[in-house]
């Protein structure tokens, strides 16, 4: 049977857990052992599917189509280890799964409660995750320690540990050791009272991974391992990485937390190898050559709202030797302003995926001026309909052509309500989701940048192309270069005579990882740097 480690954090949030988490799974995975990683968060949502990012940040959506916190995005790009429905479960999504056991009077007689329903709701949860394929479970527990909404979690852990025994279960606890200016020093209190706490609920962390800014030298971490009853060895430093998220597995190593890991837990586990990584951070941190990436987005301002398409524009970067220099741009920017100036200093434009009204018609003007100006574009899924709008519109002239997700009364809808969806009423789970598969058009720059025919890639949308219009399109030059195998439905166009203008129904950043960067991606990204010699 599996081990198991618990992530939790303490302090504050945004201490990179995530990052964390799968910076372990990749010195474990370089050691021979297998991993699968799972993320618990605490919040009331079944899924954070129908969460904007403002409150969420990007939606992640894995093959089997389930729509998860976006850290399920780090562990599969730093580990390449695929997830799955049961990588990320809510709080929402386990009081979901009781109270419908309840009604169906699985409990009958009983009163359900927190202890113990809830938290063998858990521990059932995250061996759902566990199997004889699988060594070692990284499971990180979302919010910070101290939270009401994390209690229920916290105890389940606690059990769990008495459940698997003291050996199968090890607990890292994710801290802040914050530097005051004033007094000169780095101080351990916040950590040593956010260890409390844990210890409140039963929990002993076995190892401490230290957010700071400062070294921790030898006396403070003796003294945090006094205070905190953690050894020394498992005080481990995590500086915030300079160049690229990338680095923290290589700084990890450098203190031999996997080894550390392996001692506690007993594992068996072969030699550390971490060639493939060293020469990806090596290429990050020496690229020479810069190329700038428009993404017109809604929610320019919010790093994690596109959080895997900026990977993956990275990823791309560095297989180019060049560093990705995000331009963030407002699609409202752009009604308000125009798009020549705004986007004069693009070598490549992306239009992500979005849903709504706003700053729609800054989006098509985005497109537009990336046709005119032979400028690389890249659109995804709600990218791509922005795309055939403006095809739509100012190359076939059919005016006002619309999709009908923002103008139901279009007189050419484009764009339009996939059949399926149209006697769907609840919004939570229900969009065309996960991976389907895909068959490319020999002799287009799609078929080429993947290298094969058939492709899978993973979906989002309730939306589709209208093939009413496809003769139309196709004739004036926007072809169908992919689509789905049964013919029906359009799942990526291109324009010809343009140097690299493509659009997906399709999500391709969800599959793009460090060493292995996403063909599309890559391809944009090259085309991109062409573009930087024509300025
Ligand atoms: N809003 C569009 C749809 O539902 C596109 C979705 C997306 O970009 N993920 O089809």
């Amino acid at each position: 049977m599996p081990k198991y480690i618990f992530v939790t954090g303490g302090v504050v949030s945004s201490l990179g857990k995530g990052i964390t988490a799968a910076s372990i799974g990749v010195l474990l995975k370089s050691r021979g052992l297998r991993i699968v990683h799972q993320k618990f968060d605490p919040y009331l949502n079944v899924d954070p599917g129908t969460m904007n990012p403002y409150q969420h940040g990007e939606v992640y959506v894995t093959d089997d189509g389930a729509e998860t916190d976006l850290d399920l995005g780090h562990y599969e790009r730093f580990t390449g280890v695929t997830t799955n429905k049961n990588c990320n479960y809510t709080a929402g999504r386990i009081y979901d799964a009781i109270i419908k056991k309840e009604r169906r009077g699985d409990y009958l007689g009983g009163t359900v409660q927190v202890v113990p329903h809830v938290t063998t709701e858990i521990c059932n949860s995250i061996r759902s995750v566990a199997s004889n394929e699988v060594d070692v479970v990284i499971c990180e527990i979302g919010g910070t320690v101290g939270d009401i909404e994390s209690l229920p979690f916290l105890e389940a852990l606690r059990q769990f540990r008495l459940q698997e025994g003291r050996n199968n279960v090890l607990f890292i606890h994710v801290t802040l050791i914050p530097y005051l200016k004033m007094a000169g020093e780095i101080k351990t209190k916040p950590t040593q009272h956010s260890v409390g706490k844990l210890r409140e609920i039963g929990i002993m962390p076995d190892m401490l991974i230290c957010r700071t800014e400062k070294h921790i030298d030898k006396d403070a971490r003796k003294k945090i391992s006094l205070f905190c009853n953690v050894d020394e060895e498992a005080v481990i430093e995590a500086f915030d990485a300079p160049h690229s998220i990338y680095e923290v597995p290589l700084d990890f190593a450098a203190q031999d937390i996997d080894q550390v890991i392996i001692d506690i837990l007993g594992l068996r586990a072969g030699r550390r190898n971490l060639k493939a990584w060293r020469d990806y951070v090596d290429r990050v941190i020496n690229a020479e050559k810069t190329v700038n990436i428009a993404i017109v987005g809604k929610y320019s301002e919010l790093l994690d709202a596109y959080k895997s398409i900026h990977e993956s524009l990275n990823h791309a970067g560095a297989f180019h030797s060049a560093k990705v220099k995000i331009l963030s741009v407002s699609a409202e920017e752009i009604e308000r302003n125009g798009a020549d100036k705004i986007l004069k200093d693009a070598d490549g434009i992306l239009v992500p995926g979005g849903f709504g009204g706003r700053g729609v018609e800054g989006k098509i003007l985005a497109v537009k001026y990336a046709r005119e100006n032979k400028v690389p574009y890249f659109g995804i899924c709600y990218g791509m309909h922005m795309a055939v709008i403006e095809f739509a519109r100012n190359v076939l002239k059919l005016e006002c052509a619309d999709t009908t997700e923002n103008n139901g009364e279009t007189k050419y809808p484009v764009i339009h309500l996939m059949e399926e969806q149209k006697r769907i009423m609840n919004l939570g789970g229900t969009m065309r989701l996960g991976a389907f598969p895909c068959t490319l058009k020999k002799g287009t720059v799609a078929r080429k940048a993947y290298g094969k025919d058939q492709i899978s890639e993973r979906h989002r949308h309730r939306y589709e192309y209208n093939n009413d219009y496809r003769e139309q399109f196709e004739k004036a030059g926007l072809v169908v270069c992919g689509e789905s195998p049964d013919g029906m439905l359009v799942e990526m166009v291109e324009i010809e005579n343009h140097p690299w203008f493509v659009g997906v129904q399709f999500h391709p950043e969800f599959k793009s990882r460090p060493v292995d960067p996403h063909p599309l991606f890559r391809d944009f990204v090259g085309a991109s740097l062409k573009q930087t010699g024509k300025k």
